[in-house]
């Protein structure tokens, strides 16, 4: 393949020719009188003043600029979405033409690569992680199956095994893809690992993607809010295909609150809680004889390997507690993941285990 120098190339033709739908909000702000928008004048009662019958700012500069100061980058190269799955999607419908270009995965890892892969019609590449010594690892073809792939996704740390990738192995692929595709960098965990961010790996290369989310550490799963940092020509094209209104304002509303100094310190601490019981959990679990192998990886959940897997997630289901069965994934026969919850919880999996294999 011709490497091409302009990012925008690597769009799909159509993308690139696409005039985006221009909303009311984004082509006027909301002040003054809003009669351009076919919205009810009137508030919903009890809305507690947030005027839900407007509709919300398509991307909220508050939420941008608080987010991009957080990671540390600027608000031009932000997109804030519907949680990292949108901003997946919306990467793989940009930049992938059904039935021509490749998608690059590395399983067992985050299902929804492959899912918006097949959806848009894109051949799946598969480069399997490999374990090696209690850890897993990039398989040692990585760099020379990317290379004509126009999409990899990488993600560390990774769902379901918790390992991390370098930082030399994520420049390696970006190197090799320089021109011709995007590396995207899945940190959905990355508040659990911070010192080994690859956001700054940016300012050397113009084809890094990093997906952020508010769903784990920032505790807001139920906001979906998420984040995609790249090249601000990137952040263009994904733009043009975006709902026009993706943030729901009382969303919007929550992440402001979580991203208050006060909320970030009670989140510090609830990670250093969450980090000490997955510690006490991991000693447990290194004690029971039904647990064969255990990865405890760098982020809020460990994977384990018993006898019989799903024979495992069916009997916590029946004692109330619900585990992953990960069995359908390459190389994970019998594993189970198991997210680190509060103690009391913690305390409950602890028991019923015991009892599961005494
Ligand atoms: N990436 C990974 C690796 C995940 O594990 C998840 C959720 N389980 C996501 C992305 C999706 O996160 P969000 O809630 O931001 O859509």
């Amino acid at each position: 393949m011709n490497k091409v120098t302009d990012i925008a190339a690597l769009a799909r033709p159509e993308i690139r020719a696409l005039k985006p739908y221009a909303s009311a909000r984004a082509l006027a702000d909301a002040a003054g009188i809003l009669l351009n928008a076919n919205e009810n004048p009137y508030p919903p009662e009890s809305d507690g003043g947030m005027a839900l019958n407007r509709y919300p700012d398509p991307q909220p500069a508050r939420l941008k600029a608080r987010l991009a100061e957080l990671y540390g980058t600027q608000p031009e190269r932000l997109l804030i979405t519907r949680g990292s799955d949108e901003g997946i999607d919306l990467l793989v419908r940009v930049f992938c033409r059904a039935g021509v270009d490749r998608v690059l995965i590395c399983p067992p890892c985050f299902g929804m690569y492959a899912l918006s892969a097949r959806v848009q019609g894109a051949e799946l590449i598969e480069a399997p992680l490999v374990e090696c010594d209690g850890d897993w690892q990039a398989p040692a073809d990585l760099v020379e199956r990317a290379a004509d792939c126009r999409i990899a996704f990488l993600c560390s740390p990774n769902n379901p095994t918790g390992n991390l990738l370098s930082s030399a192995v994520v420049e390696a692929v970006c190197a090799a893809m320089a021109g011709t595709g995007l590396v995207v960098i899945d940190e959905a965990y990355i508040e659990f690992a911070p010192e080994t961010a690859m956001l700054d790996l940016q300012r050397r290369h113009a084809n890094l993607v990093v997906l952020r989310t508010l769903s784990k550490a920032h505790a807001l799963a139920g906001c979906r809010i998420g984040t995609v940092t790249a090249d601000p020509v990137i952040i263009d094209l994904l733009r043009r295909i975006i709902a026009p209104y993706p943030l729901p304002t009382p969303s919007v509303a929550a992440a402001m609150h979580a991203l208050t100094p006060t909320a970030l310190e009670r989140s510090r601490s609830l990670l250093a809680e969450m980090d000490a019981e997955k510690k006490r959990l991991c000693e447990a679990f290194r004690t029971m004889p039904a647990v064969g192998t255990l990865w405890p990886g760098a982020a809020n959940f460990v994977l384990i390997r018993v006898d019989d897997g799903p024979g495992l997630v069916a009997a916590a289901m029946r004692s109330g507690i619900r585990l992953r069965d990960q069995s359908a994934q390459p190389a994970l026969a019998n594993c189970v993941r198991v997210t680190i919850g509060t103690p009391a919880e913690n305390d409950a999996l602890i028991a019923f285990l015991n009892r599961w294999t005494a």
